[in-house]
């Protein structure tokens, strides 16, 4: 049976995870209209935006390895024959629902922030043996190389 719910997986946890663009510098949630874009963009009531905020602030936090508190949320159950679901219907519940369904299929772990440090961009890593540590290879990943290698060469010269 399909349902015309959010789709509750990483990809909307990754979304919402990337509401906050470090590089950018633009938080999507920091304004009423910008989060309540994001939620109808993702099938969803927006709800309350502070609440958002740390939902998302946090489980950032926890993808990322820190220990963090989640804010209250209410998060009820729906269940039909054979299916019992977590019925959640706004931003933020949506994205902790996405985390705790990832967290059952034990890949919650492979939602990573890019190990850029002016980067930070949300990703799931779909690689074979889960050790992707950048967004792009093709930006991040050579940008920590060429300082790596920057580094290395500056006591030399
Ligand atoms: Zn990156």
């Amino acid at each position: 049976m399909r349902t015309n719910g959010p789709e509750l997986g990483a990809e909307l946890l990754v979304d919402f995870l990337n509401t906050l663009d470090v590089e950018d510098d633009v938080d999507q949630l920091a304004d009423d209209d910008g989060h309540a874009r994001w939620a109808h963009e993702h099938n969803l009531e927006p709800g309350d935006r502070i609440a958002a905020v740390q939902a998302r602030d946090a489980l950032r936090e926890i993808v990322d390895g820190i220990p963090a508190e989640l804010p209250e949320l209410a998060l009820p159950v729906t269940a039909v024959p054979g299916s019992v679901a977590l019925g959640a219907r706004t931003a933020a519940d949506a994205a902790v629902a996405s985390a705790v369904v990832l967290s059952l299929q034990g890949k919650l772990g492979r939602v990573k922030l890019c190990g850029g440090e002016d980067c930070r961009w949300a990703f799931y890593d779909a690689s074979r043996n889960g050790s992707r540590q950048w967004c792009s290879m093709e930006v991040c990943g050579n940008r920590q190389k060429a300082r790596t290698y920057r580094a290395k060469e500056r006591p030399a010269s």
